[in-house]
């Protein structure tokens, strides 16, 4: 969990790493990784994120959310 923004991943909707990975290839601050072929957050690197929703805009099933803390 980042202190002010956590990047919320719905894992029932999600296609996956293998089949899609859309989100780590998009986002600049490496929010996102495979951590043993599931999608995790970084969370270190989630109060980087830029709020540019490139990995919203390119998520084919609309499973990530961005949860602003402030
Ligand atoms: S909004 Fe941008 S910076 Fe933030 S997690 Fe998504 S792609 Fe990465
Ligand atoms: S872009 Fe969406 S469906 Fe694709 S891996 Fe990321 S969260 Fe899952």
């Amino acid at each position: 969990m980042g202190l002010f923004i956590d990047l919320a991943i719905n894992n029932e909707t999600c296609k996956g790493i293998q089949e899609c990975g859309e989100c780590i290839e998009v986002c600049p601050v490496n929010v996102f990784q495979d951590e043993g072929g599931s999608l995790q957050t970084v969370y270190d690197n989630e109060d980087e994120c830029t709020l540019c929703d490139m990995c919203i805009q390119k998520c084919p099933v609309d499973a990530l959310a961005i949860v602003k803390h402030y």
